[in-house]
């Protein structure tokens, strides 16, 4: 544990981010980190742990999410875990966010934030304010690219900004074995490479014919689903 530093942050008076009195915590550096991987690859289960982690070491965190999976504002994983968090809405000003945090008496040493693929770069400069200027510690989990294998806006922020790269070793293989890095969207047996980026927050509950599948980036590129039983239509055999 770092000890507490007493020292007022000169920057103080030249921040946009108000400086927080005893509602904020002061450590000697925050950092803004970017977890990314393909779909299934465990950022949510990851970003909990990570939270668990922090908070057993008495550290107060701020979850929050875009597009959550599960339609309410919790960070959830596939294997079950879950923990509420705070919905991000387009145009948020998350140094907003956590000045209202403070101004309610709240301590906030570090954001989790989940889907962070979804943020606005706007959004991603915020996060790297906050962690610059109020020392937080900032903890991003997100796609890094879409279903077209381009780079999301605010993950390519992230990629500009964050003091740490990570890319989650989780791996997801592709039907034929290699590693999946591609989210490929399936409709009607076929990759689709064009369409609104939206969708791919919701890979259980989007319409019927839509899905996804993490494949490698050859069999991305020719669009080879692979055979007839492994792309989750067990269903349909029986
Ligand atoms: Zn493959």
């Amino acid at each position: 544990m770092e000890p507490d530093n007493p020292a007022q942050d000169p920057t103080d008076a030249l921040s946009s981010v108000p400086a927080a009195g005893a509602g904020r915590a002061l450590s000697p550096t925050g950092r803004l980190r970017f977890f990314f991987g393909p779909m299934d690859c465990g950022k949510s289960t990851l970003a909990l742990q990570i939270d668990h982690n922090q908070a057993r070491q008495g550290r107060r965190g701020l979850l929050l999410v875009r597009h959550d999976r599960s339609g309410t504002p919790t960070i959830s994983s596939r294997m079950g875990l879950a923990r509420t968090a705070l919905e991000v809405h387009e145009g948020m000003d998350l140094r907003e966010v956590v000045r209202d945090r403070w101004a309610g008496g709240a301590r906030v040493d570090y954001l989790i934030v989940d889907e962070a693929q979804f943020l606005s770069p706007d959004q991603v400069d915020q996060l790297a304010e906050l962690a610059d200027d109020a020392r937080l510690d900032v903890y991003c989990f997100g796609l890094a690219t879409d279903f077209r294998s381009a780079l999301f806006p605010g993950s390519r922020r992230l990629f500009e900004l964050a003091d740490e790269l990570h890319a989650i070793q989780v791996e997801v293989l592709c039907w034929c074995g290699r590693p999946g890095r591609f989210n490929a969207r399936v409709h009607d047996g076929e990759v689709v490479r064009a369409g609104d980026t939206v969708l791919v927050a919701d890979t259980a509950v989007v319409a019927d014919e839509v899905r996804y599948q993490v494949l490698c980036r050859a069999h991305y590129r020719t669009g080879d689903l692979g055979p007839a039983g492994v792309t989750g239509r067990q269903l349909s055999l029986t």
